[in-house]
Protein backbone atom coordinates (compact mmCIF):
# COMPACT_ATOMS: atom_id res chain seq x y z
CA UNK A 1 0.00 0.00 0.00
CA UNK A 2 0.91 3.57 -1.38
CA UNK A 3 1.64 6.22 2.15
CA UNK A 4 -0.87 8.28 0.09
CA UNK A 5 -3.76 5.19 0.27
CA UNK A 6 -2.87 4.51 3.84
CA UNK A 7 -4.00 8.38 4.84
CA UNK A 8 -7.05 7.25 3.66
CA UNK A 9 -7.72 3.61 4.92
CA UNK A 10 -10.10 2.64 7.18
CA UNK A 11 -9.60 0.25 10.48
CA UNK A 12 -9.50 -3.12 8.83
CA UNK A 13 -12.91 -4.31 10.67
CA UNK A 14 -14.50 -1.03 8.72
CA UNK A 15 -13.42 -1.90 4.93
CA UNK A 16 -15.37 -3.51 2.54
CA UNK A 17 -14.17 -6.71 1.07
CA UNK A 18 -14.36 -7.67 -2.42
CA UNK A 19 -15.08 -10.79 -4.14
CA UNK A 20 -15.30 -9.15 -7.83
CA UNK A 21 -15.30 -5.88 -9.24
CA UNK A 22 -16.86 -3.41 -7.91
CA UNK A 23 -16.65 0.33 -9.24
CA UNK A 24 -19.10 2.08 -7.46
CA UNK A 25 -19.12 4.58 -10.27
CA UNK A 26 -21.21 2.15 -12.55
CA UNK A 27 -23.86 1.67 -10.38
CA UNK A 28 -26.92 4.00 -10.34
CA UNK A 29 -29.42 2.67 -7.71
CA UNK A 30 -28.55 1.20 -3.93
CA UNK A 31 -31.08 -1.05 -2.31
CA UNK A 32 -31.28 -1.37 1.24
CA UNK A 33 -32.50 -3.98 3.34
CA UNK A 34 -33.84 -2.08 6.82
CA UNK A 35 -33.61 -5.29 9.86
CA UNK A 36 -29.98 -6.11 10.64
CA UNK A 37 -28.87 -3.84 7.53
CA UNK A 38 -29.49 0.10 7.93
CA UNK A 39 -31.00 -0.49 11.76
CA UNK A 40 -28.65 -2.74 13.79
CA UNK A 41 -30.15 -4.52 16.65
CA UNK A 42 -28.41 -5.64 20.14
CA UNK A 43 -28.56 -9.33 19.40
CA UNK A 44 -28.35 -10.19 23.04
CA UNK A 45 -31.79 -7.67 23.32
CA UNK A 46 -33.15 -8.55 20.09
CA UNK A 47 -33.14 -12.41 19.88
CA UNK A 48 -33.78 -12.52 23.83
CA UNK A 49 -37.15 -10.71 23.24
CA UNK A 50 -37.81 -12.83 20.16
CA UNK A 51 -36.67 -16.46 21.91
CA UNK A 52 -39.27 -14.91 24.84
CA UNK A 53 -41.96 -14.67 22.86
CA UNK A 54 -41.48 -17.52 20.82
CA UNK A 55 -41.27 -19.83 24.07
CA UNK A 56 -44.44 -17.84 25.62
CA UNK A 57 -46.77 -19.25 22.11
CA UNK A 58 -44.87 -22.50 23.39
CA UNK A 59 -45.69 -22.86 27.14
CA UNK A 60 -49.33 -21.96 25.44
CA UNK A 61 -49.29 -24.98 23.62
CA UNK A 62 -48.06 -27.05 26.67
CA UNK A 63 -45.45 -27.87 26.15
CA UNK A 64 -42.07 -27.55 29.49
CA UNK A 65 -40.76 -24.69 28.26
CA UNK A 66 -40.62 -22.42 31.66
CA UNK A 67 -37.25 -23.31 32.58
CA UNK A 68 -35.46 -22.54 29.48
CA UNK A 69 -33.09 -19.15 28.62
CA UNK A 70 -31.72 -17.90 25.67
CA UNK A 71 -27.99 -18.42 25.30
CA UNK A 72 -26.89 -16.00 22.56
CA UNK A 73 -23.51 -17.05 22.11
CA UNK A 74 -24.50 -20.71 21.86
CA UNK A 75 -24.29 -20.88 17.81
CA UNK A 76 -23.34 -18.85 15.13
CA UNK A 77 -24.57 -17.57 11.72
CA UNK A 78 -23.54 -19.83 8.87
CA UNK A 79 -23.88 -22.97 10.98
CA UNK A 80 -26.52 -25.21 9.82
CA UNK A 81 -28.98 -26.81 11.57
CA UNK A 82 -29.53 -30.80 11.02
CA UNK A 83 -33.32 -31.72 11.38
CA UNK A 84 -32.27 -35.58 10.53
CA UNK A 85 -29.80 -36.08 13.78
CA UNK A 86 -30.93 -32.76 15.66
CA UNK A 87 -27.69 -31.29 15.49
CA UNK A 88 -26.25 -28.41 14.29
CA UNK A 89 -23.49 -28.61 12.39
CA UNK A 90 -20.51 -26.43 10.59
CA UNK A 91 -19.10 -27.32 7.32
CA UNK A 92 -16.45 -26.59 4.85
CA UNK A 93 -17.50 -25.31 1.52
CA UNK A 94 -17.31 -28.79 0.41
CA UNK A 95 -20.12 -29.64 2.80
CA UNK A 96 -18.02 -32.00 4.77
CA UNK A 97 -18.75 -31.36 8.60
CA UNK A 98 -15.90 -30.05 10.74
CA UNK A 99 -18.03 -29.48 14.13
CA UNK A 100 -21.20 -30.79 15.74
CA UNK A 101 -23.54 -30.29 18.35
CA UNK A 102 -26.32 -32.63 19.35
CA UNK A 103 -28.97 -30.64 20.76
CA UNK A 104 -26.97 -27.89 23.38
CA UNK A 105 -23.40 -30.10 23.17
CA UNK A 106 -20.72 -30.23 21.39
CA UNK A 107 -20.13 -33.80 19.93
CA UNK A 108 -16.74 -35.07 20.66
CA UNK A 109 -14.44 -35.61 17.30
CA UNK A 110 -15.33 -39.34 17.39
CA UNK A 111 -18.83 -39.30 17.89
CA UNK A 112 -19.28 -36.53 14.80
CA UNK A 113 -17.08 -38.80 12.41
CA UNK A 114 -18.89 -41.25 13.06
CA UNK A 115 -22.84 -39.29 12.66
CA UNK A 116 -21.07 -37.54 9.28
CA UNK A 117 -18.29 -40.18 7.80
CA UNK A 118 -20.44 -40.35 4.52
CA UNK A 119 -22.81 -37.16 4.58
CA UNK A 120 -22.42 -34.00 3.35
CA UNK A 121 -24.12 -30.74 3.97
CA UNK A 122 -26.27 -30.30 0.54
CA UNK A 123 -28.69 -27.02 1.33
CA UNK A 124 -30.83 -28.08 -1.53
CA UNK A 125 -32.26 -30.77 0.64
CA UNK A 126 -35.04 -30.32 3.47
CA UNK A 127 -32.53 -31.91 6.26
CA UNK A 128 -30.73 -28.73 6.37
CA UNK A 129 -31.36 -25.31 7.32
CA UNK A 130 -29.16 -22.88 7.11
CA UNK A 131 -28.68 -20.39 9.53
CA UNK A 132 -28.70 -16.91 7.08
CA UNK A 133 -28.82 -14.00 9.15
CA UNK A 134 -28.68 -13.01 13.30
CA UNK A 135 -32.43 -13.33 13.46
CA UNK A 136 -31.42 -17.26 13.26
CA UNK A 137 -29.48 -17.50 16.42
CA UNK A 138 -32.45 -17.55 19.03
CA UNK A 139 -34.33 -20.27 16.30
CA UNK A 140 -31.28 -22.40 16.29
CA UNK A 141 -31.22 -21.68 20.37
CA UNK A 142 -34.56 -23.18 20.90
CA UNK A 143 -34.48 -25.97 18.53
CA UNK A 144 -31.18 -27.18 20.41
CA UNK A 145 -32.88 -26.65 23.78
CA UNK A 146 -35.77 -28.51 22.39
CA UNK A 147 -33.70 -31.14 20.86
CA UNK A 148 -32.49 -31.69 24.70
CA UNK A 149 -35.68 -32.46 26.13
CA UNK A 150 -37.00 -34.78 23.47
CA UNK A 151 -34.00 -36.72 24.52
CA UNK A 152 -34.49 -36.30 28.15
CA UNK A 153 -38.17 -37.96 27.60
CA UNK A 154 -39.97 -34.71 28.37
CA UNK A 155 -41.97 -33.90 24.94
CA UNK A 156 -44.13 -36.44 23.26
CA UNK A 157 -42.07 -39.20 22.20
CA UNK A 158 -43.96 -39.15 18.77
CA UNK A 159 -42.06 -35.79 17.83
CA UNK A 160 -39.08 -36.45 15.76
CA UNK A 161 -36.39 -34.00 15.40
CA UNK A 162 -38.19 -32.14 12.29
CA UNK A 163 -41.48 -32.03 14.00
CA UNK A 164 -39.50 -30.05 16.92
CA UNK A 165 -38.03 -27.40 13.80
CA UNK A 166 -41.90 -26.88 12.61
CA UNK A 167 -42.44 -26.26 16.55
CA UNK A 168 -39.95 -23.77 16.89
CA UNK A 169 -40.62 -21.96 13.03
CA UNK A 170 -44.23 -21.45 14.32
CA UNK A 171 -43.64 -19.79 17.25
CA UNK A 172 -40.78 -17.63 15.87
CA UNK A 173 -43.04 -16.16 13.56
CA UNK A 174 -46.04 -15.90 16.07
CA UNK A 175 -43.03 -13.91 17.94
CA UNK A 176 -42.39 -11.81 14.54
CA UNK A 177 -45.35 -11.40 13.35
CA UNK A 178 -48.31 -11.33 16.05
CA UNK A 179 -47.19 -7.95 16.95
CA UNK A 180 -46.40 -7.44 20.64
CA UNK A 181 -42.61 -7.96 20.23
CA UNK A 182 -42.45 -4.91 17.15
CA UNK A 183 -44.84 -2.73 19.85
CA UNK A 184 -42.41 -3.39 22.44
CA UNK A 185 -39.04 -2.46 20.31
CA UNK A 186 -41.18 0.70 18.92
CA UNK A 187 -41.80 1.92 22.22
CA UNK A 188 -38.60 1.28 23.77
CA UNK A 189 -36.10 1.02 20.76
CA UNK A 190 -33.16 2.58 22.70
CA UNK A 191 -33.24 -0.71 24.44
CA UNK A 192 -32.90 -2.96 21.03
CA UNK A 193 -31.22 -0.43 18.79
CA UNK A 194 -26.98 0.22 17.56
CA UNK A 195 -27.26 4.17 16.43
CA UNK A 196 -24.34 4.67 13.45
CA UNK A 197 -24.05 8.08 13.50
CA UNK A 198 -21.40 7.58 10.20
CA UNK A 199 -24.69 5.34 8.83
CA UNK A 200 -26.98 9.45 7.29
CA UNK A 201 -23.63 10.49 6.32
CA UNK A 202 -22.80 7.31 4.22
CA UNK A 203 -26.16 7.69 2.76
CA UNK A 204 -25.88 11.38 1.95
CA UNK A 205 -22.78 11.25 0.04
CA UNK A 206 -24.67 8.28 -2.16
CA UNK A 207 -27.53 10.59 -2.95
CA UNK A 208 -25.27 13.67 -3.70
CA UNK A 209 -23.22 11.76 -6.14
CA UNK A 210 -26.10 11.35 -8.22
CA UNK A 211 -27.18 7.41 -7.05
CA UNK A 212 -30.87 6.97 -6.15
CA UNK A 213 -31.72 4.71 -3.28
CA UNK A 214 -34.47 2.67 -2.35
CA UNK A 215 -35.43 0.70 0.51
CA UNK A 216 -36.86 -3.24 0.58
CA UNK A 217 -37.62 -4.14 3.54
CA UNK A 218 -40.09 -7.46 4.79
CA UNK A 219 -41.10 -5.52 7.58
CA UNK A 220 -44.43 -3.68 7.58
CA UNK A 221 -44.62 -0.06 7.45
CA UNK A 222 -45.81 0.56 11.47
CA UNK A 223 -42.68 -1.13 12.28
CA UNK A 224 -40.45 0.37 9.60
CA UNK A 225 -41.46 3.94 9.61
CA UNK A 226 -40.49 4.48 13.54
CA UNK A 227 -37.41 2.40 13.12
CA UNK A 228 -36.05 3.98 9.95
CA UNK A 229 -37.14 7.60 11.85
CA UNK A 230 -34.94 6.59 14.78
CA UNK A 231 -32.22 5.83 13.50
CA UNK A 232 -31.15 8.65 10.80
CA UNK A 233 -33.70 11.40 11.62
CA UNK A 234 -31.73 12.71 14.54
CA UNK A 235 -27.99 13.14 12.25
CA UNK A 236 -30.08 14.98 9.42
CA UNK A 237 -30.58 18.54 8.77
CA UNK A 238 -33.39 20.30 10.22
CA UNK A 239 -36.40 19.92 7.82
CA UNK A 240 -35.35 16.71 6.43
CA UNK A 241 -36.14 13.14 7.50
CA UNK A 242 -35.14 9.76 5.95
CA UNK A 243 -38.05 9.78 3.60
CA UNK A 244 -36.22 12.12 1.53
CA UNK A 245 -33.06 9.97 1.37
CA UNK A 246 -35.12 7.49 -0.51
CA UNK A 247 -36.63 7.38 -4.07
CA UNK A 248 -38.55 4.54 -3.42
CA UNK A 249 -40.30 2.73 -0.06
CA UNK A 250 -40.71 -1.10 -0.64
CA UNK A 251 -42.43 -2.62 3.16
CA UNK A 252 -43.81 -6.49 3.57
CA UNK A 253 -41.74 -7.24 0.47
CA UNK A 254 -41.24 -10.77 1.21
CA UNK A 255 -38.04 -11.53 -0.09
CA UNK A 256 -36.95 -14.13 -0.98
CA UNK A 257 -39.87 -14.30 -3.18
CA UNK A 258 -39.76 -10.37 -4.44
CA UNK A 259 -36.43 -11.26 -6.35
CA UNK A 260 -38.69 -13.95 -8.67
CA UNK A 261 -42.33 -13.20 -8.66
CA UNK A 262 -44.69 -11.02 -10.74
CA UNK A 263 -46.53 -10.29 -7.11
CA UNK A 264 -48.27 -6.12 -7.55
CA UNK A 265 -47.17 -3.91 -5.17
CA UNK A 266 -49.67 -2.48 -2.79
CA UNK A 267 -50.02 1.42 -1.84
CA UNK A 268 -49.52 1.99 1.91
CA UNK A 269 -51.28 4.25 3.71
CA UNK A 270 -50.16 6.57 6.42
CA UNK A 271 -51.87 4.41 8.46
CA UNK A 272 -49.83 1.71 7.54
CA UNK A 273 -53.34 0.40 5.43
CA UNK A 274 -52.91 -0.58 2.13
CA UNK A 275 -54.90 -0.81 -1.27
CA UNK A 276 -54.04 -1.81 -4.79
CA UNK A 277 -52.13 0.17 -6.72
CA UNK A 278 -52.05 0.67 -10.76
CA UNK A 279 -50.07 3.18 -12.81
CA UNK A 280 -46.15 4.30 -12.48
CA UNK A 281 -44.86 4.45 -8.80
CA UNK A 282 -44.36 7.90 -7.22
CA UNK A 283 -41.35 9.06 -5.28
CA UNK A 284 -43.34 10.12 -1.86
CA UNK A 285 -45.50 6.85 -2.07
CA UNK A 286 -44.78 3.70 0.44
CA UNK A 287 -45.61 0.34 -1.19
CA UNK A 288 -45.92 -3.33 0.10
CA UNK A 289 -45.37 -6.51 -1.47
CA UNK A 290 -44.10 -5.91 -5.23
CA UNK A 291 -41.12 -7.44 -7.01
CA UNK A 292 -37.88 -7.01 -7.96
CA UNK A 293 -38.13 -6.31 -11.76
CA UNK A 294 -40.71 -3.73 -11.25
CA UNK A 295 -37.94 -1.59 -9.24
CA UNK A 296 -36.05 -2.17 -11.99
CA UNK A 297 -38.04 -0.89 -14.64
CA UNK A 298 -38.73 2.12 -12.47
CA UNK A 299 -35.72 3.00 -12.25
CA UNK A 300 -34.65 1.92 -15.64
CA UNK A 301 -31.46 0.69 -15.50
CA UNK A 302 -29.59 -2.75 -16.15
CA UNK A 303 -29.71 -5.17 -13.22
CA UNK A 304 -25.78 -4.35 -12.93
CA UNK A 305 -26.26 -1.45 -12.03
CA UNK A 306 -27.91 -1.65 -8.77
CA UNK A 307 -26.61 -2.60 -5.76
CA UNK A 308 -28.69 -4.49 -3.22
CA UNK A 309 -26.97 -4.28 0.68
CA UNK A 310 -28.51 -6.91 2.91
CA UNK A 311 -28.08 -9.30 6.21
CA UNK A 312 -29.47 -12.16 4.77
CA UNK A 313 -27.65 -14.60 3.20
CA UNK A 314 -29.71 -16.18 0.93
CA UNK A 315 -32.76 -13.55 0.68
CA UNK A 316 -31.21 -10.39 0.54
CA UNK A 317 -27.72 -11.61 -1.70
CA UNK A 318 -28.27 -15.17 -3.31
CA UNK A 319 -31.32 -14.82 -4.78
CA UNK A 320 -30.91 -10.87 -5.84
CA UNK A 321 -26.81 -12.08 -7.22
CA UNK A 322 -28.37 -15.25 -9.27
CA UNK A 323 -32.03 -14.12 -9.94
CA UNK A 324 -31.76 -10.31 -10.97
CA UNK A 325 -28.28 -10.47 -11.18
CA UNK A 326 -27.85 -7.27 -9.28
CA UNK A 327 -25.01 -6.58 -7.67
CA UNK A 328 -24.61 -7.22 -3.99
CA UNK A 329 -23.31 -6.84 -0.09
CA UNK A 330 -23.59 -9.18 2.17
CA UNK A 331 -23.94 -6.95 5.77
CA UNK A 332 -22.07 -8.82 8.71
CA UNK A 333 -21.45 -7.17 11.80
CA UNK A 334 -19.59 -10.16 13.86
CA UNK A 335 -16.81 -9.45 11.17
CA UNK A 336 -15.77 -6.63 13.63
CA UNK A 337 -15.08 -8.02 16.61
CA UNK A 338 -13.83 -11.19 14.37
CA UNK A 339 -11.09 -9.44 12.56
CA UNK A 340 -9.99 -7.49 15.78
CA UNK A 341 -9.30 -10.99 17.29
CA UNK A 342 -7.38 -12.19 14.61
CA UNK A 343 -5.35 -8.71 14.21
CA UNK A 344 -4.65 -9.76 18.01
CA UNK A 345 -3.14 -13.17 17.22
CA UNK A 346 -1.52 -11.91 14.40
CA UNK A 347 2.25 -12.40 16.42
CA UNK A 348 0.61 -16.15 17.26
CA UNK A 349 -0.75 -16.73 14.37
CA UNK A 350 3.00 -16.04 12.66
CA UNK A 351 4.55 -18.69 14.94
CA UNK A 352 1.78 -21.07 14.39
CA UNK A 353 2.40 -21.12 10.21
CA UNK A 354 6.41 -21.74 11.10
CA UNK A 355 5.53 -24.53 13.35
CA UNK A 356 3.51 -26.38 11.01
CA UNK A 357 5.94 -25.65 7.96
CA UNK A 358 8.67 -26.99 10.19
CA UNK A 359 6.26 -29.91 11.23
CA UNK A 360 5.15 -30.92 7.78
CA UNK A 361 9.54 -30.54 6.62
CA UNK A 362 9.91 -33.43 9.62
CA UNK A 363 6.52 -35.22 8.44
CA UNK A 364 8.22 -35.62 4.91
CA UNK A 365 11.87 -36.65 5.93
CA UNK A 366 10.25 -39.16 7.99
CA UNK A 367 7.80 -40.38 5.47
CA UNK A 368 11.12 -40.72 2.97
CA UNK A 369 13.41 -42.43 5.63
CA UNK A 370 10.54 -44.92 5.74
CA UNK A 371 10.28 -45.50 2.16
CA UNK A 372 14.06 -45.82 1.89
CA UNK A 373 13.76 -48.59 4.62
CA UNK A 374 11.37 -50.55 2.74
CA UNK A 375 13.03 -50.19 -0.58
CA UNK A 376 16.32 -51.52 1.43
CA UNK A 377 14.29 -54.63 2.49
CA UNK A 378 12.98 -55.61 -1.03
CA UNK A 379 16.71 -54.98 -2.82
CA UNK A 380 15.42 -51.66 -4.31
CA UNK A 381 17.23 -48.29 -5.13
CA UNK A 382 17.20 -45.61 -2.36
CA UNK A 383 15.07 -42.72 -3.33
CA UNK A 384 17.20 -39.89 -4.28
CA UNK A 385 19.13 -37.83 -1.96
CA UNK A 386 18.81 -40.49 1.02
CA UNK A 387 22.10 -42.60 1.25
CA UNK A 388 23.14 -44.57 4.37
CA UNK A 389 22.74 -48.01 5.81
CA UNK A 390 19.53 -49.40 7.51
CA UNK A 391 20.89 -48.70 10.56
CA UNK A 392 21.58 -45.11 9.63
CA UNK A 393 18.14 -45.18 8.12
CA UNK A 394 16.61 -46.08 11.15
CA UNK A 395 18.96 -43.73 13.55
CA UNK A 396 18.05 -40.89 11.94
CA UNK A 397 13.89 -42.25 12.06
CA UNK A 398 14.05 -42.50 15.50
CA UNK A 399 15.99 -38.80 16.37
CA UNK A 400 12.54 -37.96 14.35
CA UNK A 401 10.07 -38.85 16.86
CA UNK A 402 11.27 -36.48 20.11
CA UNK A 403 11.01 -33.67 17.68
CA UNK A 404 8.13 -34.21 16.21
CA UNK A 405 6.60 -34.63 19.54
CA UNK A 406 7.92 -31.53 20.61
CA UNK A 407 6.45 -30.02 17.77
CA UNK A 408 2.93 -31.21 18.13
CA UNK A 409 2.92 -29.77 22.18
CA UNK A 410 3.51 -26.25 20.85
CA UNK A 411 1.44 -26.81 18.14
CA UNK A 412 -1.99 -28.01 19.72
CA UNK A 413 -2.78 -25.31 22.08
CA UNK A 414 -2.07 -22.43 19.57
CA UNK A 415 -4.35 -24.69 16.81
CA UNK A 416 -7.29 -24.67 19.45
CA UNK A 417 -6.89 -20.83 20.19
CA UNK A 418 -6.91 -20.15 16.38
CA UNK A 419 -9.99 -22.16 16.05
CA UNK A 420 -11.62 -20.25 18.62
CA UNK A 421 -11.46 -16.78 17.23
CA UNK A 422 -14.25 -14.51 16.57
CA UNK A 423 -16.59 -17.30 18.57
CA UNK A 424 -15.44 -19.88 21.35
CA UNK A 425 -17.17 -22.93 20.54
CA UNK A 426 -17.62 -22.55 16.50
CA UNK A 427 -14.80 -20.14 15.64
CA UNK A 428 -14.14 -18.09 12.58
CA UNK A 429 -17.25 -17.50 10.45
CA UNK A 430 -15.60 -17.76 7.13
CA UNK A 431 -13.26 -20.59 8.36
CA UNK A 432 -14.28 -24.38 8.84
CA UNK A 433 -10.25 -26.20 10.35
CA UNK A 434 -8.28 -25.04 7.94
CA UNK A 435 -10.65 -24.44 4.73
CA UNK A 436 -13.56 -21.79 4.05
CA UNK A 437 -16.74 -22.26 5.72
CA UNK A 438 -20.13 -22.96 4.09
CA UNK A 439 -20.78 -19.38 4.80
CA UNK A 440 -17.53 -18.22 2.90
CA UNK A 441 -18.91 -20.42 -0.16
CA UNK A 442 -22.09 -18.60 0.16
CA UNK A 443 -20.04 -15.40 0.14
CA UNK A 444 -18.08 -15.86 -2.54
CA UNK A 445 -20.93 -17.09 -4.54
CA UNK A 446 -23.34 -14.23 -4.10
CA UNK A 447 -21.59 -11.51 -2.78
CA UNK A 448 -20.03 -9.42 -4.85
CA UNK A 449 -18.93 -7.36 -1.89
CA UNK A 450 -19.02 -8.05 2.10
CA UNK A 451 -18.45 -5.74 4.94
CA UNK A 452 -19.55 -5.59 8.95
CA UNK A 453 -21.72 -2.27 8.41
CA UNK A 454 -23.86 0.34 5.77
CA UNK A 455 -21.37 3.14 6.82
CA UNK A 456 -18.28 1.56 5.51
CA UNK A 457 -19.52 2.10 2.26
CA UNK A 458 -18.39 6.14 4.01
CA UNK A 459 -15.10 5.08 2.98
CA UNK A 460 -15.45 2.72 -0.25
CA UNK A 461 -16.67 6.64 -1.37
CA UNK A 462 -19.54 6.83 -3.91
CA UNK A 463 -16.70 6.70 -6.82
CA UNK A 464 -14.55 3.53 -5.10
CA UNK A 465 -12.95 0.76 -7.51
CA UNK A 466 -12.65 -2.29 -5.63
CA UNK A 467 -11.26 -4.71 -7.11
CA UNK A 468 -11.93 -8.53 -6.36
CA UNK A 469 -9.01 -10.29 -3.88
CA UNK A 470 -6.89 -12.32 -5.83
CA UNK A 471 -7.89 -15.25 -4.72
CA UNK A 472 -5.33 -18.23 -2.94
CA UNK A 473 -4.41 -21.74 -4.47
CA UNK A 474 -2.66 -24.07 -3.08
CA UNK A 475 0.37 -23.63 -5.15
CA UNK A 476 0.71 -20.08 -4.45
CA UNK A 477 3.43 -20.31 -2.06
CA UNK A 478 5.70 -22.03 -4.40
P1 LIG B 1 -35.68 -7.14 6.66
O1 LIG B 1 -34.42 -7.75 7.14
O2 LIG B 1 -35.67 -5.64 6.75
O3 LIG B 1 -36.12 -7.63 5.30
O4 LIG B 1 -36.82 -7.56 7.67
C1 LIG B 1 -36.88 -8.81 8.24
C2 LIG B 1 -38.25 -8.99 8.84
O5 LIG B 1 -38.50 -10.38 8.95
C3 LIG B 1 -38.41 -8.40 10.21
O6 LIG B 1 -39.66 -7.76 10.31
C4 LIG B 1 -38.36 -9.60 11.11
O7 LIG B 1 -39.12 -9.41 12.28
C5 LIG B 1 -38.96 -10.66 10.24
N1 LIG B 1 -38.51 -12.01 10.59
C6 LIG B 1 -37.27 -12.43 10.90
N2 LIG B 1 -37.26 -13.73 11.21
C7 LIG B 1 -38.53 -14.17 11.09
C8 LIG B 1 -39.17 -15.45 11.29
O8 LIG B 1 -38.54 -16.44 11.66
N3 LIG B 1 -40.49 -15.49 11.04
C9 LIG B 1 -41.20 -14.41 10.63
N4 LIG B 1 -40.64 -13.21 10.45
C10 LIG B 1 -39.32 -13.09 10.67
MG1 LIG C 1 -32.44 -7.88 7.21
Amino acid sequence: MTAASKTFAPAPERRVFGNRTLNMRSIQVVGFDMDYTLVHYDVHAWEARAYAYAQQRLAREGLPVDRLAFAPEQFARGLVLDLELGNTVKANRFGYVTQAAHGTRMLAHEAKRRAYAQVWVDLSEPRWVFLNTLFSLSEACLYAQLVDLLDAGELDPTNDYRELYALVGRGMDAAHLEGELKAEIVATPERFVELDPDLPRALLDLRQAGKRLFLATNSDWRYTAPMMHYVLDRYLPDGTDWRSLFDLVVVQARKPGFFDSDRPFAAVGHDGATAPHVGPMQRDAVYAGGNSKAVQQHFGVAGGEILYVGDHAYADVHVSSRIQRWRTMLVLRELEHEIRDEQAFAPEQAQLVEWMEQKQALDHEQATLRLALLRLEHGGALPAGVPGTAAELQERLRALWPRLEELDRRIAPLAAAAGRLGHAAWGPLMRAGRDKSRLAREIEGFADVYSSRVSNLLHLTPFGYLQAARGSLPHDSE
